[in-house]
């Protein structure tokens, strides 16, 4: 089985013109918007117009040009709908407050974004009495040990946050059908390479943040599902994104449209750069995890599971024993050899390294990070492609000397 290339799919979506006849579609910058006949705004309220019709009400309700990235998020997942979001965590919060009432249960991974975490672990039971059984997500016996009566959803990342073990699909969703709950997937990792809705996910969630907007420069995420599901999230008694309004600006989803369409573009080329320097990290001995490499343990699924377009992402961890040889290298790196940047997040054109347990995962307790496979020492590397391939890999087997971490050869 090879996954669709959603492309397909996408391209006839970008043909809305621009009010003068532009290429790209205008950006509708307002927050309110007038009707015609009186009679069309008591029926939006009543929920029987809306944007699908073209009528539109208030910007944290619906707003065109946000409505169209919505289209091309709902296309890029492979769902009916999308609504676009303020931020990655503004998409995720919504969900899990749409799906879950006080007293409710969460089923996640153990490996997940030290935000996301943060907020089933430390946020949610304490503001709302929704507390979630973390579980090693590959251990699908484990998952439906979890579940109770009182389970909700299962949340994942398509591939973990920073571990890189891929999720059980599509046994996961299979387990989530048979219980009746849906499967929440965040896919942030992987866009356009895995489609989670195709492998068992019932709802899609993105930061845009990363490498759909692939410039470090906007904060922004998705959610993608059924209409009705974009529809209770907008109700306006109890949604969660109409009421608590992580509502994303036009002028943001307009900059975000105009970088879809090189997507695909730039996750081969992440995809191509992380494959050859995980390679040559690990033909010198190194720990290197990529799901790409051969011996990473979910390669053979992910090779049968992924559209082979785009390759298999690009964010790879290199473990180097110890925090303080993490950071070391990760100085040489930057302020000596410009290989790249120490900074937190992932998807920008040129490389991010991070400590993971340290910085974006530092929201896990000691025994938390062990049980979800996190070590002092791993570095979590999200591959640019700016220069070339052997100007960056020279830089970057510079460093691993001048540190010690691999031996100058004799020759
Ligand atoms: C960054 C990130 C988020 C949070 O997204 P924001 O846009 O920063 O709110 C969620 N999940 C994953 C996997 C991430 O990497």
């Amino acid at each position: 089985m090879t996954a669709r290339n959603p492309i397909e799919d996408l391209a006839h979506l970008r043909h809305e013109f621009g009010e003068h006849g532009g290429v790209n579609m205008s950006v509708e910058a307002s927050s309110t918007f007038t009707v015609i006949d009186p009679e069309t705004m008591p029926a939006m309220f009543e929920g029987r117009a809306g944007p699908d019709r073209g009528c539109y009400l208030y910007g944290r309700h619906f707003n065109p040009t946000v409505y169209n990235l919505g289209r091309q998020m709902a296309a890029l997942a492979g769902t009916e709908a999308a609504y676009c979001t303020a931020s990655g965590m503004g998409a995720i919060s919504a969900v899990v407050l749409c799906l879950c009432n006080a007293g409710d249960e969460v089923v996640a991974s153990n490996a997940v974004y030290g935000g996301s975490f943060a907020l089933l672990n430390d946020f949610l039971p304490a503001k709302c009495g929704i507390r979630t059984r973390f579980v090693d997500i590959t251990d699908i016996d484990a998952v439906r040990d979890a579940i109770t009566d009182k389970t909700k959803l299962i949340y994942t990342e398509s591939i973990a946050n920073p571990t890189l073990r891929l999720a059980d699909f599509p046994a996961l969703g299979d387990l989530a059908k048979q219980r009746g709950i849906p499967l929440v997937v965040d896919n942030t990792f992987t866009p356009l390479i895995l489609r989670p809705a195709a492998l068992g996910a019932d709802i899609v969630v993105h930061s845009i943040t990363k490498f759909i907007s692939g410039a470090s420069d906007i904060i922004a995420g998705a959610i993608c599902g059924t209409e009705e599901f974009i529809g209770d999230l907008m109700d306006l008694h109890m949604g969660p994104l109409m009421l608590l309004g992580p509502t994303m600006d036009p002028n943001v989803a307009a900059a975000i449209s105009l970088r879809i369409p090189h997507l695909p573009l730039r996750m081969t080329a992440h995809g191509e750069r992380a494959l050859a320097v995980a390679q040559r990290l690990q033909d010198l001995g190194l720990k290197v995890e990529y799901p790409g490499l051969a011996s990473h343990p979910d390669h053979a699924r992910f090779a049968e599971l992924h559209c082979a377009d785009y390759g298999y992402g690009g964010v790879f961890t290199l473990d180097l024993g110890s925090e303080e040889r993490a950071n070391r290298l990760m100085d040489c790196l930057q302020n000596k050899e410009r290989f790249g940047y120490m900074a937190v997040s992932l998807g920008y054109f040129d490389t991010l390294m991070s400590c993971s347990g340290s910085s974006t995962s530092s929201e896990l307790s000691d025994d938390e990070k062990s049980a979800a496979g996190i070590s002092a020492g791993l570095l979590r590397i999200s591959i640019g492609y700016t220069g070339t391939l052997e100007q960056r890999w020279s830089q970057l087997e510079s460093a691993l000397h001048e540190c010690g971490i691999v031996r100058r050869s004799a020759a």
